[in-house]
């Protein structure tokens, strides 16, 4: 008896928006479809990485408190995503963290804390609602010295048009992972449901404590692990809490989504790190997304409805 044990696979790996990315297609050596695939990865990242000194957030951001600013269909969705979610999410998730989030860099560079004043101040920066949308894709910041970041956002949204692509382009399989953000298209070649691990927030990168079974969803996680410097003994990580102006201390050490748009639970892990569960877990419910978390005293907990398809590794 013959039975395959092998399947020829696409694959792309590279990096772009500030992470390791890979699609994988399988049965198909289509290389322009994974080039379209890629480009379109970094025409987004051109467009909104505030690191891309002529992106159209970084043109926003200067002229904030000035004019109002032209922007591609792209980032007007984005924003206007962002904005939803925001107020869902009563500000934990805020884009206009811009001040904070560059105060937070510079000094884990530096390697030290931001004094409170420090912190105070870029805090009044921040406020979603000074996102001002004045409608036929012109948006403009409110306040001189406000800035958007769309770095919570951004990956779920670049994730979700590689599948777009794909899709359009008859692809019936694959695997795209842009720097944790993962979004799954039909079944594996074999007829079985794609395997997603996650990753063990306590362990080298790599590995995992459990993997999800999954069929067209994406799986997207957060954790204070994943970018981080240690002073004193404090983890002081990426994620946010606008509140306090420093990282979130929420019990948590990682959340997962499980749902159908990679921008929506891109946007959704970052609030519920800082929501923590109770409320994290009614705003995931708006969304139509599943959890996984883990907590600080290493408990694993998730939404009834991935019972089936969550399995230990
Ligand atoms: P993620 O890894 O998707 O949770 O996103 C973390 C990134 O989002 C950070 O590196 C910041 O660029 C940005 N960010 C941090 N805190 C917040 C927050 N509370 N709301 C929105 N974006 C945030
Ligand atoms: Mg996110």
């Amino acid at each position: 008896m013959i039975f395959l044990i092998q399947t020829r696979y696409s694959c792309r790996s590279f990096y772009a928006l500030g992470t390791f990315n890979s699609i994988k297609i399988p049965d198909r050596a289509d290389e322009a479809l994974l080039d379209s695939a890629v480009r379109r990865v970094r025409e987004i990242e051109r467009k909104m990485s505030v690191f891309f000194k002529d992106s159209e957030i970084a043109r926003l951001n200067r002229l904030a408190g000035k004019s109002s600013v032209p922007l591609s269909d792209d980032t007007f969705l984005v924003l206007k995503h962002a904005a939803e979610i925001s107020k869902a999410s009563e500000g934990a998730f805020d884009i206009t963290l811009g001040p904070l989030i560059n105060l937070w860099r510079r000094a884990g560079k530096e390697n030290r804390i931001p004094c409170e004043e420090e912190r105070e101040a870029c805090k009044k920066l921040s406020g979603y609602e000074d996102v001002l949308f004045k409608g036929s894709n012109l948006v403009a910041l409110r306040r001189i010295g406000q800035a958007v970041d769309l770095g919570g956002i951004a990956k779920g949204y670049a994730a979700d048009e590689v599948r777009k692509l794909l899709v359009s382009q008859g692809v019936e399989s694959a695997l795209i992972n842009l720097g944790g953000n993962v979004v799954t298209i039909g079944l594996r070649p074999d007829k079985s449901l794609w395997k997603v691990g996650l990753q063990n927030p306590n362990s080298l990168r790599g590995a995992l404590f459990c993997y999800l079974e999954a069929e067209d969803k994406t799986v997207v996680t957060s954790g204070g692990y994943e970018r981080f410097f240690m002073k004193d003994g404090v983890r002081y990580h990426h994620i946010l809490d606008p509140k306090t102006g420093t990282s979130v201390q929420s019990g948590l050490l990682s959340v997962t989504a499980v749902c159908k748009s990679s921008m929506d639970a891109d946007a959704l892990t970052t609030a519920f790190f800082v929501l923590g569960p109770k409320r994290g877990i009614p705003l995931f419910e708006r969304f139509g997304a599943s959890a996984v978390y883990v907590t600080e005293g290493e408990e694993i907990y998730a939404s009834v409805d991935l019972a089936g398809t969550l399995k230990g590794s």
